[in-house]
């Protein structure tokens, strides 16, 4: 029942997008433009069921005004799926046409690039309508910048984390568990290393986890074991649901700050992570380094002024960890509470 559903989450709008000549069934949900226009990327992938679908795109886009209210920018929370094999069902035609539904939307909505989906798309979607970034030429576009960002976001707040845990932001000499080193977690391994922390990492790809070693002389641990590992930090920068009643009692760190979408497996796990006394860095004020350099791109900004841009992380994390403590609630709840607050605001 999708009304009742929108209706839980607060969302707008959603939008149905079906075309039998180019084969695309999307879903393009608009949480909120309280703030400002909808930001949020376009995911490609073979959902088993369109309620599914349309269940992501609702719970993406609403966590997506989340991230941009926590951060007091001008922009609300959108996303758009499409239903589909990225291998088997990409075309021109198909992208073209979820460009101009998104023109419809007349600016409501602005798409990006997401899981399953790539710069080349966006440049289909570019012909039909302006709401859209990533597009080739763009400086998220080149040499995978966002996950660049994202992950110096990340060690942004892993440094703010280390201040409100150890009392200090120096990271050297610091054990951080890294877990996944695809685009994000191998860079993050980068500034950790320059940082002169002490890496222990995981993927079940070897040639990644070679990689790692050689370059910042990091040691190998099993992926089933990495998040159990003894360490100061523990970065999650593979899947989400990660912290939950089974692994949180196991956590032998004193932060969790990594890149992972959707890291708790619910909501009241961040008060599990609170009585076991690890500062959890909620993951959608951690990981925003890509929301953040694509609102700085959409109002032209250069590539310094992104990196400073995403520097906000350090100042929202303080913020939401001042008010965990003031308040004694979980640094989850603390976060959403402040997003809540900036949305109630506009
Ligand atoms: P990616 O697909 O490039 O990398 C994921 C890596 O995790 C892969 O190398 C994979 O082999 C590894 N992996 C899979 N299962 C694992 C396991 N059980 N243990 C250890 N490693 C495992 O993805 P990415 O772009 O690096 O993103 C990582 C996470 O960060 C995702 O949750 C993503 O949603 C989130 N994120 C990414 C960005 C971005 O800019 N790329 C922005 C915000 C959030």
């Amino acid at each position: 029942l999708v009304l009742e559903e929108m209706e839980r989450l607060s969302l707008e709008q959603v939008v149905f997008c079906q075309d039998r000549a180019s084969g695309l069934r999307a879903v393009i949900a608009v949480h909120s433009t309280r703030l400002g226009p909808a930001l949020g990327g376009c995911r490609m992938r073979p959902y088993a069921t369109e309620q599914e679908a349309v269940l992501d795109a609702m719970r993406l886009a609403r966590g997506m005004t989340y991230k941009s209210a926590v951060f007091g920018l001008d922009y609300g929370g959108g996303k758009a799926v499409i239903i589909g094999d990225p291998a088997k069902d990409k075309s021109a035609e198909l992208f073209r046409t979820l460009g101009r539904y998104i023109g419809y939307l007349n600016g409501r909505y602005i798409t990006g690039v997401d899981l399953g989906t790539s710069v080349a798309d966006m440049k289909e979607i570019a012909k039909e309508t302006i709401y859209v970034t990533d597009t080739p030429g763009s400086v998220m576009a080149t040499n995978d910048f966002t996950a660049e960002m994202t992950a110096y976001g990340v060690y942004v707040g892993m440094k703010a984390s280390a201040n409100a845990a150890f009392g200090t932001n120096v990271l050297s000499g610091k054990t951080v568990a890294v877990q996944g080193l695809g685009k994000v977690g191998l860079r993050l391994c980068r500034y950790l290393y320059e940082a002169g922390a002490k890496l222990i990492v995981a993927d079940p790809d070897a040639s990644r986890v070679s990689l790692a070693a050689t370059a910042y002389g990091a040691v190998a641990e099993d992926p089933e074991r990495i998040a159990f590992a003894r360490c100061d930090i523990f970065a999650p920068c593979a899947l989400g649901g990660i912290l939950n009643e089974t692994s949180i009692p196991r956590l032998a760190c004193r932060i969790v700050a990594g890149a992972a979408n959707n890291q708790l497996g619910e909501e009241w796990h961040g008060e599990l992570l609170q009585e076991r006394n690890i500062l959890y860095a909620p993951d959608f004020v951690v990981n925003a380094g890509g929301l953040l350099i694509t609102a700085r791109e959409i109002q032209g900004g250069s590539e310094a002024d992104m990196r400073r841009g995403v520097e906000a992380i350090d100042r929202v994390l303080r913020t939401v960890y001042r008010f965990a403590r003031q308040t004694g609630i979980a640094t989850s709840d603390a976060a959403g509470y402040l997003a809540e607050r900036n949305l109630a605001r506009a």
